[in-house]
């Protein structure tokens, strides 16, 4: 095995690069990783929220 270059992944929130061994990827950090997340929740959480509830209904 050679390890010729080190290992980089764009975060998906800012762009920037960082080393792929970092636990927040595929992030640069957690604050990325929270912001994705948030987006990412702020309708998705909502809807199946939304969804359960009309479910108990039948
Ligand atoms: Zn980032």
């Amino acid at each position: 095995m050679t390890v010729s270059k080190s290992k980089k992944a764009k975060c998906l929130t800012c762009n920037k690069e960082f080393d792929i061994t970092l636990k927040t990827k595929p992030f640069c950090s957690k604050r990325c990783s929270y912001v994705d997340l948030n987006n990412w929740l702020g309708e998705k959480y909502a809807i199946e929220v939304n969804e359960n509830d009309y479910d108990k209904d039948i």
